[in-house]
């Protein structure tokens, strides 16, 4: 297997001294570090990040030992980078709470400054074959900043915590410098196909960059989007909850709270966790409910984080004085309705108390994932709880058998209270099992082996440039396979084949040499000659009607195989009904972009806005191109964007198409030879037997067998294949 580079904000250990003086490597917990530690146990690779705090030279020997990479960040940088940028800016935008947001400059440009320091400390390291994995919203720009140096690194990005709907997303001033650092990934890795969603749509509208089947193409790379929901380790946590430790905190809670129903929340200090809606649900149960004032309690547990953000900080004193203010309400001497705790707590004590809590309550505005929902979950030995998780957390979408809440309708999430508290106790057994079976297959430890197995997949089908031939080798090369041959085919396209472009596309009219080579190809009885463009069948029949061969007009749209014949249009063209809608689509968004235009082609309509204001047009452009793709989307139809123009194409026609038609019309052929210079003649090459020959010209990449550099080159070429009779 590949080496591993892991790139994460934090290393996953930190530097103790022992009494001996000796520098001893202590591993954090959590999630990401409970499915990555052991792979990096057991591989060769490398984990990148920032140490936390001072290392002495012993602290650096036994972090190079254990294949540790420190990146240094200084206080100062940590506030502009951590606590600014990401904190500040993106952590908000990403969970649809903009209003905390603030933006400062100085501190985006931090945050491009770590992130560098991040992805030259992976560059210095790195080794061909190596495979990269950057985590997380602090390193958004890495990937790009890696792939600039690097240019064929295998690069995956994971992102932790949601990714907005790209309204929210655009309102990051940075937006397309954060976006072009992400596309710089191999593959993109999020928790849920919403999240996907939103992030193909962002780089369309966003950066202007148009992704097929899941992946945006990128001059001859790609960047493809995948979802991976994070697992958790269920072994771990049911151990832990059968542990011996573990069942004496149980105990203990079951002797202090007797048989007080308990409803459970866990939470890092966090606005988007959604506390104080939490806490209100509550008041409301036991303002609605007074028989249960002294028979439910909440057990609130809040891990510090953050609170040298301003919001974390407020987000604290609001928590606490709603606290104050039920217990006050509702308490009476013998018992208090909340328990609050502002700490940690080992992992021991947090599995007893998922085991003892009747309800985990749930309830974030917005969580990427949550981890603590799975975690209740898995330690529930005896299946008697009850999960009440937020639509708005990641894992709803894969625990559909919790009690699903709306956390900002306080009065639907105190009836979910109630009613969850009145469960039948079948009811809870048997979602728990259907929610554990879910985690069992998915967990973390799957998660990891499946994102790095999509980013090491190689690309798929990448084109690359053919190689390269003096002209004689490639005669030497056909010649006698053609003169083998008893049924040869040859297809040919026009422009930038045969023909070189000219600036007004009436000019590029054929020139004798180009009619003498065709008379030429033409006098040999055994070939098919086809001439197959993107021209439409007028101008073909004005420039080539003469010659008994075929003609295929818009990229396979129509075609005429003889000079006595109809054209005849392909048979995929009979169903039109989309173009109306389109039409009508179009027509609105020429009227809203000056100097724009419709043109309308038998198998396409193009979008054409060279005339227009360029940012206007683009951005006209990205709406429409996402609003036809919607609208269009069951019809067979495909939506391009290229230079200056959106054209919506059937899909079915092209000149892959019309070889196969022309193979059933005159077929089959033990010899072909297809000629081209553009992306619609790929699909001709595609449609080839693997014995065919395809020459693209241009020298850039192509799928083709063979190329030649230009128009000139071809004529030479087909000159000397097909020598004029003596
Ligand atoms: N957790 C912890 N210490 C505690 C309570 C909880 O480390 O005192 C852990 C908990 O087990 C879970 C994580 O913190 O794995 C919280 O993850 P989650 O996805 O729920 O939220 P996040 O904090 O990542 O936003």
């Amino acid at each position: 297997m590949a080496r591993l580079l892991l790139v994460s904000n934090r290393l996953p250990v930190t530097v103790r001294t022992s009494s001996s003086g000796k520098a001893i490597l202590d591993r954090s917990s959590g999630g990401l570090v409970s499915a990555l530690g052991p792979i990096h146990d057991a591989g060769e690779g490398l984990w990148i990040g920032n140490p936390d705090g001072e290392l002495d030279d012993g602290a650096r020997e036994a972090l190079s030992h254990g294949r540790y990479v420190p990146v240094h960040v200084t206080q100062e940088e940590t506030d502009g980078y951590y606590y600014g940028y990401s904190n500040s800016s993106i952590w908000p935008v990403f969970h649809y709470l903009p209003e905390r947001a603030s933006f400062d400059r100085s501190q985006f440009q931090t945050y491009r400054q770590i992130n560098q320091r991040f992805a030259d400390a992976v560059v210095k390291v790195t080794q061909p074959g190596d495979t990269i994995w950057i985590q997380d919203y602090q390193l958004m720009l890495v990937p790009g900043m890696i792939r600039e140096q690097v240019p064929d690194a295998q690069i995956g990005f994971f992102l932790h915590i949601p990714f907005p709907s790209s309204e929210m997303f655009s309102l990051l001033p940075e937006r397309q410098e954060i976006l072009q650092g992400l596309l710089g990934a191999n593959v993109v890795g999020v928790h849920t196909y919403d999240y996907a969603r939103h992030f193909v749509s962002s780089v369309l509208r966003v950066a202007g960059v148009h992704m097929r089947e899941g992946a945006a193409e990128l001059g001859g790379r790609r960047c493809e989007i995948a979802t991976f929901p994070i697992g958790i380790d269920v072994d771990y946590w049911q151990q832990l909850a059968a542990s011996k430790e573990s069942e004496a905190h149980l105990s203990q809670f079951r002797e202090h709270f007797g048989d007080r129903k308990i409803i459970l929340g866990v939470e890092r200090l966090d606005y988007t966790k959604g506390i104080p809606l939490k806490l209100e649900a509550f008041r409301r149960l036991l303002e609605l409910q007074p028989e249960l004032r002294g028979n439910v309690v909440m057990i609130q547990v809040v891990v510090p984080s953050r609170e040298d953000i301003d919001s974390y900080a407020q987000q604290r004193q609001e928590i606490e004085q709603i606290v104050g203010q039920i217990n006050g309400e509702y308490g009476s001497p013998g018992s208090v309705p909340i328990h609050y705790q502002h700490q940690s707590m080992a992992p021991a004590e947090l599995a007893a108390l998922y085991r003892i809590a009747d309800i985990a309550f749930v309830a974030p505005l917005r969580d990427g994932m949550n981890l603590v929902a799975k975690e209740f979950v898995a330690s529930q030995l005896d299946r008697s709880g009850t999960l009440l998780l937020s639509e708005f957390a990641g894992a709803a979408s894969e625990l559909g058998e919790a009690v699903r809440i709306n956390p900002w309708d306080v009065d639907g999430t105190a009836d979910a209270l109630a009613n969850a508290l009145e469960m039948e106790p079948s009811d809870k057994t048997s979602r728990i099992d259907a929610m554990l079976e879910r985690l069992r297959r998915n967990d973390v430890h799957r998660w990891a082996t499946r994102a790095i197995r999509a980013i090491d997949r190689p690309a798929p089908s990448m084109t690359t440039l053919p190689p390269a031939r003096e002209p004689d080798e490639l005669l030497e090369l056909i010649k006698p396979r053609l003169d083998r041959a008893i049924k040869p085919a040859v297809l040919l396209d026009y422009d930038g084949t045969l023909r070189e472009f000219e600036n007004m596309p009436s000019d590029a009219t054929p020139t004798s040499s180009i009619v003498r080579i065709l008379e030429n190809i033409h006098a040999d009885q055994r070939v098919q000659l086809a001439l197959v463009s993107g021209r439409d069948a007028k101008t073909l029949d004005a420039w080539f009607g003469h010659f008994d061969i075929t003609l295929v007009a818009e990229h396979g749209a129509w075609m005429r195989v003889g000079k006595n014949a109809q054209w005849i249009m392909a048979e995929s063209l009979l169903d039109d009904a989309w173009k109306k809608q389109v039409m009508g689509m179009l027509d609105e968004y020429t009227q809203r972009t000056p100097g724009s235009s419709v043109e309308e082609k038998t198998a396409a309509v193009v979008w054409h806005y060279r005339a227009a204001d360029n940012d206007l047009g683009k951005w006209q452009a990205r709406e429409l191109t996402t609003q036809l793709e919607y609208a269009l989307a069951n019809q067979p139809v495909e939506v391009i964007e290229g230079s200056s123009i959106v054209e919506i194409r059937q899909q079915g026609v092209t000149k892959g198409a019309a070889f196969r038609a022309l193979e059933q019309t005159f077929g089959p052929f033990d010899f072909q030879l297809a000629i081209g210079d553009d992306t619609t003649d790929e699909d001709m090459f595609a449609a080839l037997p693997e014995s065919g020959i395809s020459i693209h010209v241009g020298n850039t990449p192509s799928r083709a067998s063979e190329r030649l550099s230009g128009p000139p080159e071809v004529r030479a070429f087909l000159r000397s294949l097909f020598p004029p009779a003596e």
